[in-house]
């Protein structure tokens, strides 16, 4: 009998760790490697929209990420000096059922203590910072700073967007500067004196946006990004200490509603955007990419995050649909491409909800079940690519 195949995940981020279970639960023997020494709790929040929930839902957290965050009660637009609602989308029972699924707001560290869970205890190998791999005929060796050495017969480069992986298959090419910065905040909703603020809004300027929210459902705790255009970011750095005041000036001239939200914030920090350019090489040998290692975009749409879940669902149904990894990558590459470009395109645009638009392509998609690609871009027969496949 064939031995089973073994699975390399360099990186235990929102695209490791989905990649790796669903791999796990089709039987695959995968091992995650994470530079980190643990995870830790890294100030900001994140949306989590239907797509993304279902694949939680299988996952079996769906119950536990809705418990840690919040499903808002609505997302509204509104115009940065007017206040006027540009846009409203209400999330109920009623758009549950059309899109299949919640619409969640989360800190990142709740969400990883829970995603954390979906793989099996003893998978993530951290402290393990990958510095090299080597493809040989039937194997990949990976070799990590700590001097360990390890081989598999598959990698996956889910190692974010400055990935190791990405560098070893086509070359050092650092990420591109958007020429924005985001500054961040995070704040217990007590310092609000006044009465309480809607679930999520974006407030939409003529070159800058602001997005503040809760994160949890008791509304104790809120979250604020604002994405301002800045001159080229010098610093190694990857975030610098900001203010209160430096975000009170950015925002100076907005409404009312905000500034008073602002007038609360603290703990500011900056953090530059990056992004790649758009590129359809998403695999090379025994070597395959996912999420932000293969196309980092602005955070516009706030859906980079789903984008790494779905590539992680897609990527564990072609490798148990098809045994040889070349066909498995074609499928992959073929099936994401497309979904993945219209979904860089909008956030690059800064489109997505500023007024009516049309969301159901987005949130209604479920990548456990939707039909997979052959590189021809005709559908795998459904007995091939069926979710029995997965679990
Ligand atoms: C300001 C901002 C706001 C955002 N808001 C949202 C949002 O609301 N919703 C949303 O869906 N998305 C959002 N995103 C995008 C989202 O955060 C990313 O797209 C997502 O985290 C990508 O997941 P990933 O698993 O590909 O990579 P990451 O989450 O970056 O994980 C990569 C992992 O690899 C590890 N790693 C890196 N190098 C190595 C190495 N050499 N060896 C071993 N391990 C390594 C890292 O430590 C990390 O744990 C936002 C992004 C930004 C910048």
């Amino acid at each position: 009998m064939k031995a089973r195949k073994t699975v390399a995940v360099v990186g235990a981020g929102l695209g490791g760790l989905t990649v790796c279970g669903f791999l796990q639960r089709a039987g695959l023997s995968v091992t995650v490697y994470e530079q980190a020494a643990a995870f830790s709790r890294v100030g900001a929040g994140i949306i989590l929209s239907a797509n993304a929930m279902k694949a939680f839902r299988r996952l079996g957290i769906e119950r536990d990420l809705i418990e840690a965050g919040i499903k808002p009660k609505s997302y509204v637009s509104r115009a940065w000096d007017s206040g006027e609602t540009l846009y409203e989308i209400r999330f109920d029972a009623a758009s549950e059922a059309r899109y299949g699924g919640p619409y969640i707001n989360i800190h990142r560290g709740d969400l990883h203590g829970v995603l954390e869970r979906v793989v099996t205890p003893g998978t993530i190998a951290f402290d393990h910072r990958l510095v090299g791999l080597d493809e040989g005929r039937d194997a990949v060796r990976l070799s990590f700073e700590n001097g360990v050495r390890v081989e598999a017969d598959i990698v996956i480069g889910a190692d974010g967007i400055r990935s190791r992986v990405r560098e070893n298959l086509f070359g050092l090419e650092p990420p591109r500067f958007v020429g924005a910065v985001a500054q961040r905040a995070i704040f217990p909703a007590a310092r609000l004196r006044e009465s309480g603020i809607a679930d999520c809004t974006k407030w939409w300027g003529p070159d800058r946006h602001i997005l503040p929210y809760f994160m949890t459902g008791r509304r104790d705790e809120i979250y604020v990004i604002g994405v301002i255009p800045a001159p080229p970011w010098d610093s190694e750095a990857s975030s610098l200490p900001s203010s209160r005041d430096d975000m009170l000036d950015s925002f100076t001239g907005f409404h009312l509603d905000l500034q008073r939200v602002l007038e609360a914030a603290c703990d500011v920090s900056l953090w530059p955007i990056h992004d790649r350019e758009r590129n359809d090489r998403w695999s090379a040998g025994r070597i395959v990419l996912l999420g932000d290692a293969c196309h980092p975009m602005r955070p516009y749409m706030a859906a980079g995050g789903a984008m790494a879940v779905e590539d992680g669902v897609i990527l564990s149904r072609c490798l148990a649909a098809f045994d040889d990894h070349d066909a498995a990558f074609r499928c992959y590459e073929a099936t994401r491409i497309p979904r993945v470009a219209k979904v860089q395109r909008i956030s690059i645009e800064n489109s997505w909800m500023r007024g009516p638009t049309e969301t159901d392509w987005f949130y209604c998609y479920d990548p456990c079940v939707a039909p997979l690609l052959a590189p021809d871009r005709s559908r795998l027969p459904d007995a091939l690519t069926s979710e029995g496949d997965l679990l």
